[in-house]
């Protein structure tokens, strides 16, 4: 059998994920001062904090409903443009897994291609253009391919993990068409965008989290 990730188990990946991005605060908060307004890591991490405050009652609810609470939440509690985007990838994909009970390697594709559409679809923006997008992208691009090309699990989740990394790297040499990072002379030009670090924390932590407990 393949791995099966439960609500009670996307809410301890969200704790480590949480614990990852506070970790990672000072080099995100450089990075944003740069092409942006410096508050994308402060945004998200007390998102994450939200998150992790209502955890038991998380772990309570079925699949779809949990989803719908974590985007309602991050809607809330995160200001700027990350809180609009997150929250409605995830009322996305509670939407789109109703009926759902777990995360399994079909699933957690229909979760992560549906939060996808629904960033671009909110943010109007598209893959290349130097934002989140990216490293979710090029991280499902990858666990498609290895999933058609008959991979087993492990190596699925470990492509969509190294998809994510390239994703968040190739933003360094793009030009940013929305955000705040258009608005600078270089368009950010050298530098990577901070939502795609922090979306990219998020991918690397799912991934090592289904690696390390159900592989
Ligand atoms: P704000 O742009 O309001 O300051 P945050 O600081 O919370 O928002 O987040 C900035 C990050 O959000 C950027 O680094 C980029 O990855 C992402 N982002 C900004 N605008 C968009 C958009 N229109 N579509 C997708 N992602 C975006
Ligand atoms: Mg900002």
């Amino acid at each position: 059998m393949g791995f099966q990730i439960t609500p009670k188990e996307y809410v301890d990946y969200i704790v480590l994920a949480g614990e990852e991005i506070e970790r990672n605060g000072d080099y995100v908060t450089a990075l944003d001062a740069k092409t942006g307004d410096g508050d994308h890591w402060v945004n998200l991490n007390s998102g994450f904090k939200k998150l992790i405050s209502i955890k038991e009652e998380l772990k309570e609810m079925e699949l779809s409903p949990m989803l719908k609470k974590i985007g309602m939440t991050l809607m809330s509690a995160i200001g700027g443009s990350s809180g609009v985007l997150y929250g409605s990838g995830y009322l996305a994909a509670s939407k789109a897994l109703k009926g759902a009970d777990v995360l399994d390697i079909d699933t957690l594709y229909l979760f992560l291609q549906t939060e996808l559409s629904a960033i671009m679809e909110r943010g109007k923006a598209k893959p290349g253009w130097k934002t989140m997008i990216d490293s979710l992208y090029e991280a499902l691009e990858a666990y498609r391919t290895a999933k058609e090309a008959g991979q087993d699990e492990r190596h699925v989740i470990e492509a969509m993990k190294r998809g994510a990394a390239e994703g968040r790297d190739r933003t360094r040499e793009m030009e940013a068409v929305k955000g705040r990072a258009s608005y600078q002379t270089n368009k950010g030009v050298g530098e990577l965008d901070p939502g795609a670090v922090t979306m990219c924390i998020q991918l690397e932590c799912l991934s090592d989290y289904i690696v390390e407990h159900q592989l």
